[in-house]
């Protein structure tokens, strides 16, 4: 890679940040289009998110990926949101608008995990059997409005918080996706094709859960939205109850080639992505 006073800097915001594989991943892809750009990781500190913001558009920073715990703040902070941004409340996608100097926001977590399914199990779309997903926060909340966009599968959300299923069921679409309880989860399971952890358990192995997955179809996917560890208890269960499951590295790597694709006009190879993803997981 040949930095020269013309490269385009990109970077991933977070706190923490320093451990995000974005860098790895849109670098890997910027080499292979040719472009002459970098992305690099950049910690914030909580109380200077808007003000790093501004200063980074001042100087010409061209697109940045959010990462936790900014989602939200740099849906806000937008000059101009998405539909899908407004109707998640977070952005992990921004876009430089030179004439406005600020940033443009979108959401690209829950198309990115579409993509992926896309991508490493295309039979989901013709699978009977009605979707489940764990958890009602900002990337569940990226995941439902993705579905709901791309599948009339019916789907069941099942959240601690349920005003926040709700809301985002009421908001989405009623017909399509309903609320349930987690004590009724086996009830919810029975048949489904689809099951989506988008909580935060099991995340560096806190609160682990392992569902009995039983109830589901036989050719159920049993997905996770961690990739951090990639076997988490969850997908031990699914493993245990031989359901077919996926790990959310490809999310990862669904959502950067979404945001690289808004930053440079063209939809980078998410196979290549992934590779790249897992080459550096066991370097
Ligand atoms: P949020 O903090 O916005 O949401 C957390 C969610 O987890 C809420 O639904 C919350 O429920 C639920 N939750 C947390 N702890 C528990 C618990 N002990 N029992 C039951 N539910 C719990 O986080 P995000 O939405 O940003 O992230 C959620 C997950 O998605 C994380 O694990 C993250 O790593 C993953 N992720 C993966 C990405 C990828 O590219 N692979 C991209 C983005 C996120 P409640 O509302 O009731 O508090």
């Amino acid at each position: 890679m040949r930095i020269t006073g013309s490269t385009e800097l990109y970077a991933v915001l977070g706190n923490p940040v320093r451990h995000s594989m974005s860098p790895i991943l849109q670098n890997s892809w910027i080499q292979a289009h040719g472009f002459n750009a970098l992305y690099v990781a950049l910690p914030v500190e909580p109380e200077n998110f808007e003000t790093a913001l501004q200063g980074l558009a001042a100087s010409d920073v061209c697109g940045l990926n959010i990462t936790t715990p900014f989602k939200e703040r740099a849906a806000a902070a937008a000059l101009q949101q998405s539909d899908r941004v407004r109707l998640v409340g977070a952005a992990n996608c921004l876009t430089l608008d030179r004439a406005g100097r600020g940033y443009d926001a979108n959401n690209t977590d829950g198309d990115g995990l579409v993509a992926d399914l896309d991508s490493r199990a295309a039979h989901w779309r013709s699978l009977e059997g009605h979707i489940v997903v764990l958890g009602a926060g900002g990337a569940a909340r990226s995941i439902l409005a993705a579905l709901s966009a791309h599948s009339d599968k019916g789907i069941c959300v099942i959240n601690r918080d349920q005003a926040r299923a709700q809301k985002i069921a009421d908001q989405l679409n009623p017909q399509q996706i309903r609320v349930g309880t987690w004590q009724d989860l086996s009830q919810h399971l029975a048949n489904a094709s689809l099951v989506i952890n988008a909580t935060s358990q099991g995340l560096n192995n806190h609160s682990p859960f392992s569902p009995d997955f039983s109830p589901t179809h036989p050719d159920a996917i049993i997905y996770d939205t961690i990739y951090s560890p990639r076997m988490t208890a969850y997908l031990e269960s699914a493993k245990s109850y031989k359901r077919r499951y996926l790990d959310g590295l490809g999310m990862l790597a669904g959502q950067g080639a979404l945001a690289f694709q808004h930053w440079f006009g063209v939809l980078p190879n998410l196979q290549d992505g992934l590779n790249t993803l897992e080459k550096a997981l066991t370097a």
